[in-house]
């Protein structure tokens, strides 16, 4: 009898925890205040002191030898990769995404690994390139978005107008959650619309010509704008928007309060197969990133990896799918504000880091056994591509590891010509190059330089096997193998390309690779 009463009891347990779980990413244009939010965000919820900030101010602000030592001081830009905090009950994962758009690829890949993203907004400024781009990204997946329009207590945009802006220039539909009382220096607080409290700083009469504003606007925003609806924002048609100022704190806690509300818990994650739900008991996991070198005296490596379903514990024995072997979980980790801990246990949503020598790369499964592959973790096609000089002819076979183990790293992407001529890396950002750069000279001890190749674009190329052995012997100079041994054609120019796809209608060149 007791088994009977137990077993439910457990699987009610894993659900709990797993529907607690609020993992996110913010993303936003530069200077519209991810930093500061996220400073915000992390006090609200305990999960940081204000010694110092979380990372020293956005890093576009930096030289490029300042981005430098920040690389070269894993402890820091590690422990920002995801920051774990319990508020209103809920667990949340904060990932954090580069801020230089040459890292845009990385930003890609966290995305693949969260349930929902705070898009920050500048009053002032509305909707701009970046934030446009990244919404794109979260929209292929079907993200629901949650919008935050910061920096209210300055000169600012008509919230309608912003509200318009949004529906209209992103095809989203606006819904809002709170409403700001009084405009830039006036600028106090919220109306919560939907318990109608207000969130001000201060005490306001009713003569208050705030107050008179708000009610006059409250009348328009009732009759003229939607309402939230929780199936919209979970299928990514419906964003509900926030107001507030990061740097006062003014609508911090709205934004919380409602992730753990309604922030959606963990989604289902596609694989080559079946959808792979949350609340399955078998853990499953997606490495989405890897960061090496953590510890520079034990060339180490940490995998950070998504539970996907189910529920970790430390000493599991897992299925690593790609090699086919076994992988001991010994010491999965969390990581906080300032810390790192040893994971006993974790629940889907969660992201842990999983210290390895390289077994672990970019787009790998863990299972418990099943013969899954997560898919989504994209390889973008780069346009920047250069051949690698080696100063010292005696370090090749050293430069042959490094490159390899700095592309499984995602640092940058690796293409072995089949002529046999020297490798060729490509990038999204040529920052990405100064990195590959100083990380071989500071972590390897090779110095490199860059010399360019006639090539600008790089395609993967698919089709049948007999079709694709005669198009790489007809192109073998412009053929190169990537970093899993697929076939890259590198073209000299979009025409080029053209012609050549033209050419060849049995193949089928791709700009993006899903790994998996
Ligand atoms: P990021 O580039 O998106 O990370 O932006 P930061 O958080 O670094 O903010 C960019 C600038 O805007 C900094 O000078 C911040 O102090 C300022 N800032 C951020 N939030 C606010 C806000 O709510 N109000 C005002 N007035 N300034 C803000």
């Amino acid at each position: 009898m007791d088994t009977l009463v137990n077993a439910p009891a457990a699987d009610t347990s894993l659900a709990a925890e797993i529907t607690r779980r609020r993992t996110f990413a913010i993303i936003s244009h530069p200077d519209a205040g991810k930093t500061t939010l996220t400073e915000r965000i992390l006090r609200a919820g305990g999960a940081i002191q204000m010694a110092g900030n979380v990372r020293a101010k956005g890093e576009r602000r930096r030289t490029r030898s300042d981005w430098m030592g920040i690389e070269r001081d894993r402890g820091i830009s590690v422990v920002t990769s995801v920051m774990t905090f319990e508020y209103g009950g809920c667990i949340f994962n904060l990932l954090d995404t580069p801020g230089h758009e040459d890292f845009s690829e990385d930003t890609y890949r966290t995305l693949t690994a969260v349930d929902a993203a705070v898009m920050v907004i500048d009053a002032a400024k509305g909707i701009e390139a970046r934030t446009r781009k990244l919404f794109e990204i979260c929209r292929l997946r079907d993200i629901p978005i949650v919008t935050f329009i910061n920096k209210m207590d300055r000169e600012s945009q008509d919230p309608f107008a912003l509200l318009d802006e949004i529906s209209s220039s992103l095809a989203l539909d606006t819904a809002p959650a709170t409403w700001p009382v009084g405009r830039a220096a006036q600028f106090v607080g919220t109306y919560d619309l939907r318990s109608r409290e207000l969130h001000v700083s201060e005490e306001l009469d009713q003569s208050d010509p705030r107050m008179v504003q708000l009610g006059e606007e409250l009348e328009l925003v009732e009759a003229a704008l939607p309402q939230f609806d929780r199936e919209s924002f979970n299928a990514g048609h419906l964003t509900p928007v926030f107001f507030g100022s990061a740097m006062k704190e003014i609508g911090v806690t709205d934004l919380l309060d409602a992730l753990a509300a309604f922030g959606p818990p963990p989604r289902d994650q596609a694989t080559e197969t079946r959808n792979v739900r949350a609340d399955e008991p078998a853990l499953t996991a997606l490495v989405f990133k890897i960061q090496a070198n953590m510890d520079p005296n034990h060339r180490d490596r940490m995998a950070f990896a998504r539970i996907c379903s189910g529920k970790l514990q430390r000493g599991m024995r897992l299925k690593h799918v790609r090699i086919g072997k076994q992988f001991a979980l010994h010491t999965p980790q969390f990581f906080f504000a300032r810390d790192r801990q040893l994971a006993e246990e974790a629940f889907a949503g969660d992201v842990v880091g999983i210290p390895n020598h390289g077994t672990l790369r970019i787009g790998d499964t863990l299972t418990e056994g099943e013969d899954l592959r997560f898919t989504g973790v994209p390889y973008f096609a780069p346009e920047i591509l250069r051949r690698v000089r080696l100063d010292d002819a005696m370090k090749a076979k050293k430069l042959r590891q490094a490159l390899t183990e700095l592309a499984e790293e995602g640092v940058v992407q690796l293409f072995r010509p089949q002529d046999g001529a020297p490798p060729i890396v490509g990038v999204v950002g040529t920052l990405q190059l100064d990195v590959l750069q100083s990380r071989l000279k500071g972590e390897y001890g090779v110095a490199i330089g860059f010399e360019s190749t006639p090539y600008n674009l790089a395609r993967w190329v698919t089709g049948p096997r007999d079709k694709l052995e005669t198009f790489c012997m007809a192109n073998r100079s412009a053929m190169a193998d990537d970093i899993d041994g697929d076939p890259v054609f590198l073209a000299s120019s979009p025409f080029m390309m053209r012609r050549t796809a033209e050419g060849n209608p049995d193949l089928a060149f791709h700009d993006i690779k899903q790994i998996g």
